[in-house]
């Protein structure tokens, strides 16, 4: 079976713990309109407010399947398998759109194994070529831009958070109800859910437009407060280097790189970082990258696109004195 020729691009609209729409689902939705027609999949529990699929058209979705399903709510992930394998057999797209989230990663995974799917992971972008759908991928801490595609079946791709700016124009809902068969496959139960950092009041790494991150040469958990001084002025997420993590100087919840998040922003201020090519492999897409480094040699300044040799401590006082001056 080919689906080269398919318009249609099936998407998954992933939604936060709380139900609503997640903001990867713009990014998604975006980047199936560059390539075709988006449908968009929103999955359920059983009566549920129908408030997520209006947001989908809003976002661009030429049509919203609903799938309810009674492990929505409380099962991990077992119900957007389900609802992913109906829909493809459903929509039989030209490609499967999903977020590079956690989540995201795993239902694509279990999607593709039970419908005998190609998968290609952490895309930044989509396109299309005379085969079908093409996944762009930047790998090895961005030093190769790969692309990856098939000749039988959609590809299921996961879509990295941030690298699509692209954004669809606003549809009117068209609804229609996708039945799908609960598989009764077994998933672990989720009781309650506390979102890790919400106290901070800034925004969450993952997804944030601007991050602010310190590695080793913050030298100590009571000096990282000046990157947090800075994210602050910025209203930039924080960031770390694995070092900095295991230094103690923050949580690993905070990490970026092949063994953290991975991320995408805007902005992305990298300060005593030496830009070891695991922590690039999280950053490197970043639109622009600014480095504070004292060692004019460290491999962080061939990647950014402004850097400042000097110390931390002596250069970000003062830009934040200068943001706070502009700032009035
Ligand atoms: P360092 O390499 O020690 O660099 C500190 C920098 O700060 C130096 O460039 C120094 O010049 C500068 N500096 C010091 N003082 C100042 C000052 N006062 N002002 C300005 N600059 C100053 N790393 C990650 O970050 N993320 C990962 O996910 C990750 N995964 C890994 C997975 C594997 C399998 C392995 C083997 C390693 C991984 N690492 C990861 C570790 C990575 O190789 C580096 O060791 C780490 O990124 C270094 O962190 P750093 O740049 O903060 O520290």
């Amino acid at each position: 079976m080919t689906n080269a020729g398919r318009d249609e691009i099936l998407v998954l609209v992933e939604r936060t713990a709380q139900g609503d729409v997640a903001a990867s689902a713009a990014e998604v939705i975006g980047a199936a309109a560059g390539i075709g027609t988006p449908v968009a999949l929103v999955v359920t529990a059983p009566g549920a407010p129908g408030e997520p699929a209006r947001v989908a058209a809003e976002l661009g979705a030429a049509r919203v399947l609903l799938a309810e399903h009674p492990g929505a709510a409380t099962g991990l992930g077992v119900a957007e398998v389900d609802a992913l394998a109906a829909a493809v057999d459903a929509v039989r797209p030209g490609a499967v759109l999903v977020p590079h989230s956690v989540d995201g990663r795993d239902a694509a995974g279990a999607v593709a194994v039970r419908r005998g799917l190609a998968l290609a992971v952490d895309a930044v972008g989509v396109s299309r070529g005379a085969d079908g759908v093409i996944a762009h991928h930047s790998v090895y801490g961005g030093a190769y831009d790969v692309d990856s595609t098939v000749t039988t079946g959609p590809l299921v791709v996961t879509l990295r958070h941030g690298a699509v700016d692209a954004r669809a124009e606003p549809r009117p809902l068209v609804l229609e109800r996708l039945e799908v068969t609960p598989s009764g496959r077994r998933a672990a139960r989720v009781d309650g859910v506390e979102p890790v950092g919400a106290a901070s009041g800034r925004p969450a790494l993952q997804g944030a437009d601007r991050v602010v991150a310190g590695g080793r040469g913050l030298g100590s958990k009571e000096q990282f407060a000046v990157v947090e001084e800075l994210a602050d002025e910025l209203g930039a997420a924080v960031g770390a280097s694995r070092a900095a993590v295991d230094a103690g100087y923050v949580p690993h919840a905070y990490q970026v790189g092949q063994t953290g998040a991975v991320v995408a922003p805007q902005l992305y201020v990298a300060l005593g970082i030496s830009g070891a090519v695991q922590h690039r492999a999280g950053m490197q897409t970043a639109r622009t990258i600014v480095a504070v480094n004292k060692d004019p040699d460290a491999p962080i300044f061939d990647i950014a696109d402004f850097g400042v040799v000097g110390d931390v401590f002596t250069v970000v006082p003062q830009l934040v004195a200068r943001l706070r001056e502009r700032r009035g």
